[in-house]
């Protein structure tokens, strides 16, 4: 009887600690760089070529640009970094490649969320300031992953984040079919239908949602 009650006590023990080790092993993949998807990666490719901080050229010879994200143009603050924080991770070496359900953009340049070992490089930029959250329809399959680390290096105010913000305005606004964010008299948003035009109380509120800032007003 006595022998019976040890060995359920022992396998109580053993399933307690099984499931400690779910909790903290479904935990620290949460909060560790690579982030939890997209899982697969399926195509290989060599990188022959880093463009900036967000787009690469392949040993064939095809642009990549990472989805989801866009990193400053090139006489911006912050992109020379974005840049060689891209080369060093992946020049010259052997990167996973998966899309979603827009393949290419409109140069022909392949659309991919690349990883490298155990690094998701899209949400790594995005995490480390060198990046903004930049989401083209219908991809938008890791819109929260990507808001997430974005939200952490805006607390933290690392990389871009820590540079002052541009003039605010009043309101923004916002079109419901576009990622998009605006100052009230950009000309961009102006064709938008009263129907789908979204305002927007302040930047902060526009970068929860995963909304970038358009290129052109600059908000
Ligand atoms: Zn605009």
């Amino acid at each position: 009887m006595l022998r019976n009650s040890r060995f359920r006590l022992l396998v109580f023990v053993v399933l307690c600690l099984a499931c400690a080790c779910l909790v903290v092993r479904r935990f620290t993949r949460g909060t560790s760089s690579s982030g939890e998807a997209p899982s697969r990666f399926p195509l290989q490719v060599t990188v022959r070529h880093v463009v900036d901080g967000d787009s690469f050229v392949t040993a064939e010879r095809r642009e990549v640009r990472l989805l989801g994200i866009d990193t400053p143009e090139r006489d911006e603050p912050f992109a020379r970094q974005a840049r060689s924080r891209l080369e060093k991770l992946i020049l010259g070496k052997r990167v996973s490649l998966t899309y979603e359900k827009k393949k290419e953009d409109r140069y022909e340049r392949l659309l991919c969320h690349v990883r490298i070992d155990d690094v998701w490089v899209n949400k790594l930029q995005v995490r480390d300031g060198l990046a903004v959250v930049y989401l083209i329809q219908p991809s938008t399959a890791f819109r929260s992953e990507l808001v997430f680390a974005q939200n952490a290096a805006r607390r933290e105010k690392i990389g871009i984040w820590s540079l002052p913000p541009p003039s605010p305005e009043k309101y923004y606004l916002r079109s419901s079919k576009r990622f998009r964010f605006h100052r009230p008299d950009c000309r961009s948003i102006r064709k938008t239908s009263a129907r789908n035009m979204v305002k927007l109380r302040t930047r902060d509120e526009a970068f929860d949602m995963g909304l970038s800032p358009c290129r052109d007003c600059r908000p």
